[in-house]
């Protein structure tokens, strides 16, 4: 089942695509697909309903990030062997976290905004991971059980903000826009194995990443155990499990950036793709 919010940002409704490709409403059934509604119990009764009953919305609406109230974004650096190689970087010897502000989350179209004075705009084609119920101090058996689902996540990057500009990532990671979330959630059910999943991102119609998540260095599996012992995943929050390689800052002779104008689109198989204008914030 592929889940998703559509409407103006701020007002998105509820919604799931059917098998046919058509936006259908759910507007009458839940209020939000948000933390409240992606347990077990209300994916179970969405998938019973008729979705050929439910109202149909124009294709053409906007969509919005596939979860609302997200309750955290956290991230994970360096978790693809290649992608470690191309920025000079050994293998972490445990998972990189860091955090994304929820203020950056956007919906998978919606505009990329490059903030003033950035000249290092990069993008991150990412294997998103949506939790579906509390998860403390989970074994790695388990951990899966905990997952609602699987998005796309672009980890829009200000490479400069990130590691020139002295304290954290967090910096170049939270600008207003850098969270595209989407289009959407694709339900656990359907992701036969998140670790061979092809991605891939392109900017103006030049292919920059083509990768697989079988590279990934810590799986999904490892990564909802892992962090679920330094804090608990709530229903609703969001894992950004990392990027393979081709990122703007590993393009040789020089690396390349976004500008305005320039456009993304990003792919992971079976999960959908997104499309982002760059314009100046
Ligand atoms: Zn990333």
């Amino acid at each position: 089942m592929k889940l998703l919010r559509h409407g103006p940002a701020g007002e998105e409704k509820p919604g799931l695509l059917d098998g046919d490709g058509v936006i259908r409403d759910l507007s009458g059934v839940i209020d939000d697909i948000a933390p409240q509604t992606l347990g077990p119990a209300t994916i179970d009764m969405l998938r019973a309903l008729d979705a050929g009953a439910l109202p149909a919305v124009p294709g053409s609406t906007r969509l919005g990030p596939c979860v609302g109230n997200i309750g955290k974004l956290v991230c994970i650096g360096l978790n693809y062997s290649d992608h470690a190689a191309e920025t000079g970087s050994k293998p972490p010897p445990e998972p990189i976290i860091f955090m994304k502000a929820n203020s950056a989350i956007s919906g998978p179209n919606d505009d990329v905004r490059i903030p003033r004075g950035s000249v290092k705009t990069d993008w991150e084609v990412e294997l998103g991971v949506i939790i579906g119920t509390e998860a403390k101090y989970v074994s790695e058996a388990d951990a899966l059980d905990h997952v609602a689902g699987y998005c796309i996540c672009n980890d829009v990057s200000e490479r400069e903000f990130q590691a020139e500009r002295a304290g954290q990532w967090t910096k170049g990671k939270s600008c207003d826009t850098f969270g595209p979330t989407g289009p959407w959630l694709v339900t656990a059910d359907e992701v036969a194995d998140p670790q061979d999943l092809k991605m891939t991102l392109d900017v103006n119609g030049t292919r920059f990443q083509d990768g697989n998540t079988s590279t990934m260095i810590f799986g999904v599996r490892h990564l909802v155990h892992y962090l679920s012992h330094f804090f608990t995943l709530h229903p609703g929050d969001v894992i950004s499990t990392g990027t393979p390689p081709g990122v703007g800052l590993g393009v040789k002779p020089e690396p390349v950036f976004l500008k305005p104008g320039d456009e993304m689109r990003l792919a992971i198989e079976g999960l959908g793709e997104q499309r982002q204008k760059c314009v100046a914030d």
